[in-house]
């Protein structure tokens, strides 16, 4: 039985997935994300259900659009398989509850968010302003983390991002940190609270600079300038990941260091 709701989740999260890449395609250039249905960008095809099927349809067409053989991105696939084993990881976590459907709508607005942020340097509002929504209706119901701590935890994620960055520009004088950044700290704090939104501050630090390191490091080595301009919600989007998925294991682990 186990096995089966494992299958399911996974199956549905690679189906949200194919979803999430209409969104991520559609969302920053103002486009429905419902009609027109699914076509081949170059030869606007229609596509049929059997082009459709996520993840498979990629390989069995080897990443080509099946009527003019334009290439397909290998992205694609990759977001739907990633959002399946994120459906599937959440559940063998929370199980099957509705505390799940609480973590699961928050890492799928951040997929969609990261990759928009990725392809645009943009964090939309309309996406936040919907999970902003979503978490305190949830919260207000009593199904997520407490209406107190959300709150709380949102005031204090953005606000110190907001105090942090306006201290930092207005010593070096240059953006620091996008008003985007900020506002995905914010909605971040209302999923996870004071803690959870606190470690993810932390966590994307680590990351980003992590990230930073190895950039440059590689720059260097290849004698080539690099690009300083890095988005930086997909660091958020990480540090919010690693919250989700072992939030428990790393306070036990730090409280543990004592
Ligand atoms: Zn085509």
């Amino acid at each position: 039985m186990e096995i089966y709701f494992m299958i399911v989740f996974f199956i549905t999260g690679v189906i949200f997935g194919s979803f999430y890449n209409v969104c991520i395609f559609r969302i920053p250039e103002k486009l429905s994300i419902i009609n027109p249905p699914s076509h081949c960008y170059k030869c606007n095809t229609s596509l049929k259900p059997l082009d459709l099927v996520p993840i498979l349809s990629w390989i069995m067409l080897k990443g080509k659009c099946r009527y003019c053989g334009e290439k397909i991105s290998y992205r694609y696939a990759l977001i739907e398989l990633l959002t399946g084993i994120l459906f599937l990881l959440i559940y063998n976590i929370y199980g099957y509850n509705i505390q799940t459907i609480y973590y699961l709508i928050f890492i799928s607005m951040l997929i969609i968010i990261t990759f928009i942020d990725i392809d645009h340097y943009i964090i939309t509002d309309c996406l936040i302003i919907l999970g902003s929504i979503v978490a305190i209706l949830a919260n207000i119901l009593g199904q997520g983390i407490g209406i107190k701590n959300s709150i709380l935890g949102s005031l204090i994620c953005g606000g110190s991002m907001l105090i942090l960055t306006s201290l930092i520009e207005f010593v070096v004088k240059k953006e620091a940190m996008g008003g985007g950044d900020i506002k995905l700290f914010a909605m971040t704090g209302l999923f996870l609270g004071i803690s959870g939104g606190l470690l993810t501050i932390l966590l994307s630090i680590y990351v980003g600079a992590f990230y930073a390191i190895v950039v440059i490091v590689n720059s260097r080595l290849k004698k080539q300038k690099y690009n300083s301009m890095i988005p930086y919600g997909p660091f958020i989007s990480i540090g919010a990941l690693i919250v989700v998925l072992c939030e428990t294991n790393i306070i036990s682990w730090y409280t543990g260091l004592f």
